[in-house]
């Protein structure tokens, strides 16, 4: 189980405070036991697995049981695990793949969803380009699309399907099992993007019935730069890093042990523990999510039961994301806004405008995404400390007073 340093109950007094880290679905800490596993493949075990010798073949041996490790946590076989640098590369890894193989057949569409990931949206914005048909099926006001919107959109040459799990911001979980269930039964691939979704919530790729998956150790408390694709036996892939005949020739570079070691150790915890930690933090989640509607003109995103344990995302009015990030930074408390402000442009999240929210609300937007590390002194922490943040930022939007 990974441990960090925590709110400590009854402690007014901000200096003595320890942070509150409520941003797990940006990226999660490392648990104890994955560094445990990784740290002997940086300074004793550190051979290249391609090498021959003894070194080597000790690194071949952690890659190989790292693989058996995720077969096993995915729900398929060690031969179908491919290891990637990110779930990003996973993603668009899968999705060039399921194009080039459909473009062999002259299928050259492909459906996916509004609210995906960047790593799925900007590949199919890309395949656009090259002259790929894409349609992106819109959500309901939770984020969620239906096995008929796909059985609807599945034409001749529809080449794949992709929708991801669960989503990033708003946690809405979608019903992979029964669009995987219309793709098999048009012979479409079906693809999904479970980086939040897996070791979170019960994921069995057999059980749902898709084709391929992609994941991501760091959000699973495991380390970054490692990525998972699984793709079933009989989906050829197709390499997007060309070079070495690493991963049976699909995916070249020398294979980053410590971090695939660490990804196979966190994934079988966060399998392991699955249900008790969904558990634990769905309860903080509830409180959160019933602590914070009490604060006026406030909206929570996404499902409410069809969502991810430790997913909670608001809207409040008259409210800049950013600002009240920064506010809540200052008192230790770090979340994320779904404001994609990297880009400098302030444009509000493309998920929070896909489920039909005026571009004024969706920048009012606060995602606190919880682990099993989080205690209920810090969500009663954080269900204090928030109400007056956004009623000072209220004080000062002209927009709010008007
Ligand atoms: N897909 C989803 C749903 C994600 O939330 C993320 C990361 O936030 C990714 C893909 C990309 O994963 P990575 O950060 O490993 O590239």
């Amino acid at each position: 189980m990974p441990h960090r340093t925590t709110f400590i109950a009854g402690d007014e007094n901000m200096s003595d405070f320890k942070r509150i880290y409520a941003d797990n679905a940006a990226t999660t800490q490392c648990s104890v036991a994955a560094i445990r596993a990784m740290t002997p493949y940086f300074y004793e075990s550190y051979g290249n697995p391609s090498s021959l010798h003894s070194y080597g073949q000790e690194a071949a041996n952690a890659l190989a049981q790292a693989r058996e490790i995720i077969a096993q946590a995915i729900g398929g076989q060690p031969q179908e695990v491919f290891f990637t640098a990110s779930g990003t590369e996973s993603d668009n890894q899968a999705i060039i793949s399921a194009a080039r193989f459909g473009a062999r057949k002259n299928k050259r569409h492909i459906i996916s969803s509004a609210i995906e990931h960047h790593a799925v949206l900007h590949t199919l914005d890309a395949l656009e380009k090259e002259g790929w048909e894409i349609t992106l099926l819109p959500v309901d006001e939770y984020g969620l699309i239906t096995p008929e919107q796909v059985k609807n959109a599945i034409r001749e040459d529809t080449a794949l399907v992709s929708v991801m799990l669960a989503n990033n911001e708003i946690g809405t979980i979608q019903p992979i099992g029964e669009i995987a269930a219309i793709c098999r039964e048009s012979g479409v691939i079906c693809h999904t993007d479970a980086v939040q979704a897996m070791g979170h919530i019960p994921v069995n790729a057999a059980d749902l019935g898709i084709d391929m998956l992609s994941l991501s150790g760091h959000k699973i408390h495991g380390p970054k730069g490692a990525g998972v694709l699984w793709c079933r036996r009989g989906i050829p892939l197709t390499s997007i890093i060309h070079g070495g005949a690493q991963e049976r020739g699909k995916r070249a570079g020398t294979e980053n042990i410590p971090a695939i070691v660490g990804t196979a150790v966190a994934l079988e915890e966060a399998v392991t523990h699955c249900d008790s930690n969904a558990s634990f933090v769905r309860e903080l989640r509830d409180l959160l999510i019933d602590g914070l509607s009490e604060i006026p003109a406030s909206r929570l995103n996404g499902h409410p039961t069809k969502r991810l344990p430790g997913n909670t995302s608001f809207c409040f009015e008259g409210v800049e994301g950013e600002s009240m990030l920064l506010l809540l930074d200052q008192n230790g408390i770090c979340a994320s806004s779904g404001s994609a402000c990297t880009s400098g442009s302030l444009e509000p999240s493309h998920v929070l405008l896909a489920l039909g929210l005026p571009h004024e609300i969706a920048h009012g937007s606060l995602r606190l995404s919880l682990s099993a590390d989080n205690t209920r002194e810090e969500i009663d922490h954080i269900i204090k400390v928030l109400p007056p943040i956004i009623q000072r930022l209220r004080d000062m939007s002209p927009l709010w007073r008007k």
